[in-house]
């Protein structure tokens, strides 16, 4: 895979595919974190440098394939404007020959950003015809989208193949350096700790991290399938009866391994999150039925935090709790600050981990959080990504 530094790029037509799904404000449409905004600066800084015609492309919530101006870029385009000093020219369209006039008649060093992407269904469904129409008038292609590039779509999969010259922006070259660092010999201790609601979505993610690292903790919703998968009677906490065999297999894998895979050892247990008055901390199961987990106990978070604190290597998904409500959060923050405090490589991946992180305000603590959660996960449990494959110029390549 080729680098944006290894690109002849001077007054060429660059299509740089990124990944700028900010979140908007409902009622006023402004941005409320331009974080995605502010990741891919390096990159388009290099390419006014180099003099090089940039067209910007990027999805936007989900528009469903149709046009919906609320789902516009202009909030994008506005802030690239008050970061950047080069012109920045909303386009009025994705595809269609206004587009290509405005490819034609665009000056070195200034950025064409196209409309959402994703309001085209060709965008999602790889569809050639609309990858075709992307790669009109293009002469090089920059993919720094790293949290899109899971996803085998149009600007991401299909448009990379029908360009000549292409390579990695800043910020996905940095995403990969530093989670290829947490399966290429991680420094041991490696602790890995997973939580969230739905043990399905993470089940390649635990099988390949169980080749890799050291310990793994596991809590949030997700403990219950694993306790309920050795026998025992959980209440009404979240389970997923299909993924019940899944983790018996997992359990067994670990055990042969010799790595260790640690459950929560107390729990905090309430009939529902509004019954905050009936929190009970319970050790044992079975659990009353009509009781369900909703964040690790005192004890857990003790013996988690340690085993942290003692990691030299750590990656973080998902909460350990609902922390969305303060009674359950305890878990999720007790986590945070412990990856904070250690003295090791750590990795955060995301939506709810970053938040998490965000709150205990320990974010410049962190060695590297990652501004795409799926697709961190996917490239932790396969080890390469559609977009990253499509960048390839050989099958083979590296
Ligand atoms: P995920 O997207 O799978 O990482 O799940 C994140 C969600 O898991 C968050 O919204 C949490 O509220 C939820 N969650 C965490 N722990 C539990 C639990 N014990 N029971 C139900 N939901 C949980």
């Amino acid at each position: 895979m080729r680098s944006l530094k290894d690109l002849d790029l001077k007054n060429k037509t660059v299509f740089l595919r990124v990944d700028l799904n900010v979140p908007l404000e409902k009622e006023t449409g402004r941005i409320r974190d331009d974080t995605r905004i502010q990741a891919v600066l390096p990159t388009l800084n290099y390419l006014i440098d180099q003099q090089a015609k940039i067209v910007a492309a990027s999805h936007l919530g989900r528009p469903s394939g149709k046009f919906n101006p609320q789902l516009s870029l202009k909030p994008v385009a506005n802030r690239l404007r008050e970061l950047l000093s080069t012109k920045v020219i909303l386009a009025p369209d994705v595809i269609g020959n206004q587009v290509e006039k405005l490819k034609r008649e665009l000056n070195q060093g200034d950025i064409l950003l196209l409309e959402n992407l994703r309001f085209y269904p060709g965008e999602k469904a790889n569809d050639p015809t609309f990858a075709q129409a992307l790669a009109s008038n293009i002469e090089a292609y920059v993919n720094d989208a790293f949290g899109a590039c899971h996803r085998a779509h149009a600007s991401i999969v299909g448009l990379p193949q029908l360009v000549a010259q292409k390579g990695a922006g800043f910020l996905l070259e940095k995403e990969i350096r530093n989670l290829e660092k947490l399966i290429h010999q991680p420094e041991k201790p490696f602790v890995a700790i997973l939580g969230g609601a739905k043990v399905a979505d993470k089940i390649p993610i635990i099988k390949n991290l169980l080749t890799k690292a050291s310990a793994m903790l596991i809590g949030g919703g997700m403990a219950y399938t694993f306790f309920l998968a050795l026998g025992h009677e959980v209440g009404s906490s979240l389970v997923d009866q299909e993924s019940l065999s899944v983790c018996r297999e997992l359990l067994n894998f670990a055990q042969q391994n010799k790595v260790e895979l640690l459950l929560p050892v107390d729990h905090l247990v309430a009939p529902s999150l509004q019954d905050i008055q009936e929190i009970l901390v319970v050790e044992d199961f079975p659990f009353p039925p009509q009781m369900r987990g909703l964040d690790i106990g005192p004890q857990t978070r003790e013996l988690y935090a340690q085993k942290i604190k003692s990691a030299r290597t750590i990656f973080w998904n998902g909460p350990m709790g609902v922390f969305e409500v303060p009674e359950f959060a305890q878990g999720t923050m007790v986590i945070a600050q412990a990856i904070a405090s250690a003295q090791a490589f750590s990795v955060i991946g995301g939506g709810d981990s970053v938040a998490a992180v965000t709150q205990a305000g320990v974010t410049g603590q962190i060695s590297h959080i990652s501004t795409g959660g799926g697709a961190s996960l996917e490239y932790l449990a396969y080890e390469t990504l559609p977009g990253l494959e499509a960048l390839k110029e050989k099958s083979n390549e590296k």
